[in-house]
């Protein structure tokens, strides 16, 4: 079979080769928000430190922030995940040392993105642990000309601290579940695309992505307690599929057709569910499609009290089976399942129905 390589999309997977980039550290435990200052010092030079962060977060964490810092910081208000606040970000940002990202998803996407191109380091501090945005080298925005994530560069360095994430509501940290129960059928989608198409296939970067996600389908009763260790456990797993996604130079392992029926559901109601909610739901479907133990999806899902129905967060049943149908047309490039079984809208109904999604 002729190799076909640019299938892989990315610009760093190439013919024979490929850039693995990795956060160079990782400072996980109670407390360390206070070791900030000391965390971020390989960024020396001059110029300021800029914390982008949401309001809600910045009330939250503001003063453990100043505190651990030497000099106050600039902070910069992210409202949304968009352009228009990268460039907010990239404007305070001028001649900064670097940037740190505070928060759950929008502002450690934003901060990423602002410091990519800005080519200054860049620090991911997560409050929450909702998706593997966290240490991952990409940045999901809206207002791009595509809407699934952009290669950026992954932080030089992750501080997560376990009692500021373990205080994070319930629906965020189960959300974060979804996104590494959906490593499952992105391994299994990248799989097919390597008989299909012979693109770059990488067994390690795909276990690692993997292992991760067994963190949730096989102790979803512990995980889903969410005390403080199995937050850790969480955040641990979901900084390792970011490396799992470095390692393979793209986000094969970690984003597959799951991702893209959740992508679609963002263009069709884009204020309904969270990113890990949609994936999670899609992994029941793609799980069936894949005919591997789907039931075992939807079982670890309840457990940590992530939705397993479309109706649980606000999605219409129509809405899933259009975005089953044409969720494949989003990204051409990338071949899955969904591309190579091509729903009509009747199967792509039964699929739903018969997983009780709808
Ligand atoms: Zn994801």
């Amino acid at each position: 079979m002729a190799l076909n390589h640019n299938q892989s999309a990315s610009p760093h997977v190439d013919a024979g080769y490929h850039l693995m980039e990795l956060p160079t550290k990782v400072l996980i435990g109670e407390g360390v928000i206070s070791k900030l200052g000391d965390f971020i010092k390989d960024s020396a030079g001059g110029g300021s430190v800029v914390v982008a962060s949401g309001a809600n977060v910045a009330s939250k964490v503001r003063r453990a922030v100043e505190a651990a810092l030497p000099t106050e910081p600039i902070w910069v208000e992210v409202a949304a995940a968009d352009i228009g606040n990268v460039d907010r970000v990239m404007d305070s940002a001028a001649g900064a040392r670097c940037i740190v990202g505070v928060g759950g998803g929008k502002s450690v996407d934003v901060g990423k993105l602002a410091a990519f191109n800005l080519h200054i380091p860049f620090y991911s501090v997560p409050t929450s642990a909702s998706h593997d945005g966290i240490s991952s080298p990409f940045a999901s925005l809206k207002g791009l000309d595509r809407p699934y994530s952009i290669m950026a560069k992954p932080p030089l360095g992750i501080l997560a601290d376990i009692e500021v994430i373990s205080s994070a509501p319930r629906r965020l940290l189960a959300s974060g579940c979804g996104d590494l129960v959906s490593k499952l059928t992105a391994v299994k989608d990248w799989e097919l695309a390597h008989r299909i198409t012979g693109e770059y296939y990488g067994s390690y970067s795909a276990s690692l992505a993997l292992m991760s996600a067994n963190t949730v389908l096989d102790h979803s009763r512990t995980i889903g307690s969410f005390d403080k260790g199995s937050v850790r456990e969480l955040v641990e797993a979901l900084i390792s599929t970011g490396v799992a996604a470095g390692i393979a130079g793209s986000s094969r392992p970690c984003s597959g057709s799951e991702h893209l029926f959740s992508h679609y559901l963002d263009v069709l109601a884009p204020e309904s569910g969270l990113h890990g909610e949609k994936c999670g739901i899609g992994t029941i479907m793609m799980a069936k499609l894949h005919r591997i133990d789907w039931r075992r999806v939807r079982f670890a899902l309840k457990n940590v009290g992530a939705p397993v129905e479309a109706s649980q967060i606000g999605i219409e049943d129509s809405m899933v089976v259009e975005a089953l149908t044409k969720a494949s047309t989003i990204r051409p490039d990338r071949y899955t399942i969904l591309s190579k079984r091509r729903l009509s809208w009747k199967n792509a109904a039964l699929l739903a129905k018969s997983t009780g999604v709808i």
